[in-house]
């Protein structure tokens, strides 16, 4: 069974009220912990533009923390699990 054939069994509940995680001001962050992000992150969620800012989308978040250890305190301003029946529902392991 193919990667993209497992997760497209899992559900995601998306919190639209709470972002379990968010970016800080990344205009003083080195380019290189910015590119960390984007190739870290398995879900792709970060994308670097050309004028060096940084965009993120938390829907989607395997909630696997390696942008937590990348880039918390620098690039991100916060990181949690999602509340309660929110996130990511594994199905295959
Ligand atoms: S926790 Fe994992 S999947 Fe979620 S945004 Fe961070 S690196 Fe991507």
């Amino acid at each position: 069974m193919s990667l993209e054939s497992k997760l497209a069994v899992d559900r995601f509940a998306v919190d639209e009220e709470s972002a379990h995680i968010t970016l800080a001001d990344t205009s003083g962050v080195p380019r290189k912990t910015l590119e960390l992000l984007v190739r870290g992150c398995p879900a792709g969620l970060y994308r670097l533009n050309d004028d060096g800012s940084l965009d993120f989308d938390y829907a989607g978040c395997f909630e696997c923390g390696t942008c937590y250890v990348l880039a918390h305190g620098t690039a991100l301003a916060s990181w949690y699990f999602p509340r309660g029946e929110m996130g990511i529902e594994y199905r295959r392991g």
